[in-house]
């Protein structure tokens, strides 16, 4: 498929078509739902398959008014003739109408940016985060000067001509960079690329968190450079940190060892398997004056065992570890690793010790994780107290009724004897 966002023109090759288009109708593109999906959809469910709709999908991918059974106005969705999702919900509209594209995502990407009016861009910050803002399928976060989008729904896709101008066109925006090397692009079949859509190539930019300056490489970093949905657990350890030893699983570029050495940690050691991601560590303590980082290229499972092995303690331990289970078949075993993984973390909490653990399973779901880590502290020789919960920041909402929205859980236990 060839990337349409050069295309000023939204209308796709028609010559795939197998249907003969919808007959046309005086309130542009629409598509219904049955009885039980209009019960979803007024409950606030955001996503419907083909079986939820009422005669075939729209022949390509669009932009919709959704009826429900009766034909009463629903709102707007996606609609995607080739994803597995056939329909995703994107809100309310006045009028009658299928609005122009162009006003529909200056309005949603407008709102979505004043509603992190609160935020500082030079700290980072998500402008954009998927079906919470009404927006599925696009995700848009802001280092600076650079924009950094990814794009997981053909509609936006094809509508990037008129999403691009909107995010150049924010004061202080100097390049927007699309992210979009993420396989679940294949559902939609899209093909998985880096490229600059607007402005100039900036391999590096700063952001400053908390005090702490780090490097973000928007077109080689994980994700779109950052995590910067841990920003809220970023904070807390670097409260909890002053005067303790700090071990950082999963670490990649440091982000939690800085906080903790900006937070008076007296030593800190970072663990993940990114030679390069340790590097930048290495790159931005020093930028920073903080003293007292090491690193350690290693398999974090091994590495734990090692270390155990060593009798080696430490007073706070931040377990961060990527996504377990990618799918719902995943989730046992992912569970099992979970478990594993506390258990041994837990083991190397020196008395009074914190451990700050993670998961941004989308399938593990809050009461699985904890129980998860219930069952990872039950046996040993100390107690632990559940102190706190967190999640991400509020630049990445959870959406109520869409619970695989809360896909970041963060729990801070303590060792008590
Ligand atoms: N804590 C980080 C984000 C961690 S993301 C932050 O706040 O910025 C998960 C990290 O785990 C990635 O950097 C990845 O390179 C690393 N990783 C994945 N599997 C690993 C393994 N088996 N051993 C060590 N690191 C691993």
């Amino acid at each position: 498929m060839v990337p349409s966002n050069d295309a000023a023109d939204p209308a796709p090759a028609a010559a795939h078509r197998e249907s003969p288009p919808p007959p046309p109708s005086p309130n542009g593109a629409a598509a219904q739902l049955t009885a039980r999906a209009s019960a979803l959809w007024r409950k606030g469910h955001p996503w419907f398959y083909r079986d939820d709709l009422v005669g075939a999908p729209p022949a390509e991918p669009s932009l919709v008014r959704v009826q429900d059974h009766d034909g009463r106005a629903l709102g707007l969705a996606f609609a995607s003739p080739r994803g597995k999702l056939a329909l995703r919900a994107c809100g309310d509209w006045d009028g009658a109408v299928v609005p122009d594209r162009g006003a529909f995502f200056a309005a949603r990407i407008g709102a979505a940016v004043a509603r992190r009016a609160a935020f500082a861009v030079d700290a980072g910050v998500r402008l954009v985060h998927g079906e919470s803002d009404d927006l599925p399928g696009l995700v848009v976060d802001r280092y600076g000067p650079v924009v950094v989008i990814q794009v997981t729904a053909g509609f936006v896709e094809q509508a990037l001509d008129a999403v691009v101008p909107v995010l150049a066109a924010l004061p202080g925006v100097e390049a927007v960079v699309a992210r979009n090397d993420v396989s679940v692009r294949r559902l939609e079949e899209l093909p998985r690329e880096v490229r600059l859509l607007h402005g100039r190539r900036v391999e590096q930019v700063a952001i400053t968190e908390n005090g702490v300056r780090f490097t973000v490489q928007p077109f080689v970093g994980h994700k779109t450079g950052f995590y910067l949905d841990q920003r809220p657990a970023r904070a807390l350890v670097q409260q909890l940190a002053r005067g303790r030893t700090v071990l950082d699983l999963f670490s990649y570029q440091g982000g939690f060892a800085l906080a903790a050495l900006r937070g008076g940690a007296t030593a800190a050691l970072a663990v993940d398997q990114s030679a390069p991601a340790l590097e930048l560590a290495q790159q931005d303590a020093a930028a920073n004056g903080l003293a007292g980082l090491e690193v350690q290229r290693a398999n974090a499972f091994d590495f734990l065992r090692a270390l155990r092995q060593d009798g080696r303690q430490f007073e706070l331990i931040v377990l961060d570890p990527p996504a377990f289970a990618k799918s719902r078949r995943e989730v046992r075993a992912a569970l099992r690793g979970y478990r594993d993984l506390n258990r041994q973390a837990l083991r190397l909490l020196a008395p009074g010790g914190h451990l700050l653990t993670c998961s941004c399973s989308h399938h593990a779901t809050p009461p699985l994780f904890e129980e998860t880590v219930r069952q990872a502290a039950a046996g040993l020789p100390f107690k632990v107290a559940l102190e706190q919960r967190l999640g991400a920041g509020a630049d990445h909402p959870a959406w109520l009724q869409l619970p695989e929205s809360e896909y970041l859980k963060v729990l801070l236990l303590r060792r008590m004897d």
